[in-house]
């Protein structure tokens, strides 16, 4: 079965190979060399001031910075389910939450935040996805952060990207803190996240709030190649091998330069045979489509072509379908996943296969990969 659904993501084989050693102790010399080399790739890839690695899924480091960040009211932008949660979170920890909602499709407008913000003098921290993956959408952050901290630098920006780090690159200059997620593009098993920090974000952080989420704990350690609790070994010698491989395979910009080419590519190849793109922002991450037989066509793809894409979640059940684009994927798996996609059409009765699809995403693939 080809794995296609944007988190979690296939581990590449080298990757597993290196977290299938004997388990290491987490209070010795050789896991500190490790941890400090993977710290080092870290802050090359999230460009902050600070980076912490904590053990739980991505919601325990949204949990961690809202709680950490935030200490009065939580301005949430809700365009899925992600960002529904992080006003959950607010208000799990008697937080106020203030949300601007908006269909799953609609990217947030930075005249709305802004608006918000000057509303209501109690809101002290931001919290958005960078790509919201409930409906593949790319929200304006950087946009929004500096707007924001023109009316008001101590208003903290919180930025999941979960599934934008690793993805695109990402203008961290307003961001307080960069949230990602091992399963997503950073291709390991589930059960790592890390947050970039900015100096402004750790001095707002103080002391920290939490206990296990404590971020002021956690970067004490971490600037010593340690952590407050038992650090999540096995994964952290995992994303050193991604990070390596990351680099050995032409670096971080090369990897954006690819997974942007074949987001373009499929979106194109995908218009091409009729269907649909869902989101008026696309982000880079996946690629979402909505038709009335979103499901029909997983299932084909599931059973002919053993491709496994995500569906829907809530409202949008059986309505639209997801497909990945995190990581390290080769052309020839996204050519099979393409046609896969024309061929479940023609199954379908909804048009005859031509290989259109195919035909665009090649194209494209190797316009945009030989221009450069
Ligand atoms: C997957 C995801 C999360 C949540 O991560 P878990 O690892 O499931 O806790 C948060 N934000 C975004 C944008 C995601 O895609």
């Amino acid at each position: 079965m080809l794995l296609f659904t944007p988190g979690p993501t296939p581990v590449p084989q080298n990757v597993r190979n290196a977290m299938s050693d004997a388990t290491m102790h987490h209070r010795t010399p050789e896991f500190e060399a490790i941890f400090a080399q993977t710290r080092k790739h870290l802050f090359k890839l999230f460009n902050t001031d600070e980076v912490v690695m904590i053990a739980s899924s991505g919601t325990g480091a949204m949990e961690s910075a809202v709680i950490n960040l935030c200490h009065n009211t939580l301005l949430n932008v809700n365009s899925g389910k992600f960002g529904e949660r992080f006003g959950k979170i607010a208000l799990a920890h008697n937080l106020k939450s203030v949300e601007i909602k908006n269909e799953w499709n609609t990217p947030v407008s930075v005249d709305a935040i802004i608006e918000a913000v000057k509303a209501d003098s109690n809101i002290d921290a931001i919290a958005v996805q960078i790509s919201e993956s409930a409906g593949g959408l790319r929200h304006p952050v950087e946009e929004i952060a500096k707007a924001v901290k023109e009316i008001n630098p101590n208003i903290m920006i919180i930025a999941d990207g979960i599934t934008a780090v690793g993805v695109e690159k990402i203008d961290v200059t307003n961001i307080d803190c960069l949230i990602a997620g091992s399963q997503k593009a950073l291709m390991l098993p589930p059960g790592l996240a890390i947050l970039g920090l900015s100096n402004n974000g750790i001095e707002k952080i103080g002391t920290g709030k939490g206990y296990y989420l404590n971020l002021a704990s956690e970067i004490k350690k971490q600037k010593q190649n340690t952590t407050a609790y038992t650090a999540a070994t096995t994964l952290i010698i995992g994303l050193l091998e991604v990070l390596e491989t990351i680099e050995a395979d032409g670096g971080i910009d090369e990897l954006y330069t690819r997974t942007a080419i074949r987001a373009e590519a499929v979106n194109s190849a995908l218009q091409a045979i009729g269907l649909h793109i869902y989101p008026e922002s696309p982000a880079k991450s996946m690629t979402t489509i909505d038709d009335e037989k979103a499901s029909e066509i997983r299932k084909v793809l599931k059973e002919d072509f053993k491709v496994n894409v995500a569906g829907g979640q809530d409202h949008l059940k059986g309505k639209i379908f997801r497909i990945n684009q995190m990581g390290l994927i080769p052309n020839y798996e996204m050519a099979w996943v393409v046609n896969s996609v024309e061929l479940a059409l023609d199954k379908l009765d909804v048009r005859t296969y031509d290989g259109t699809a195919n035909k665009v995403f090649n194209e494209i693939t190797f316009k945009l990969s030989t221009d450069k």
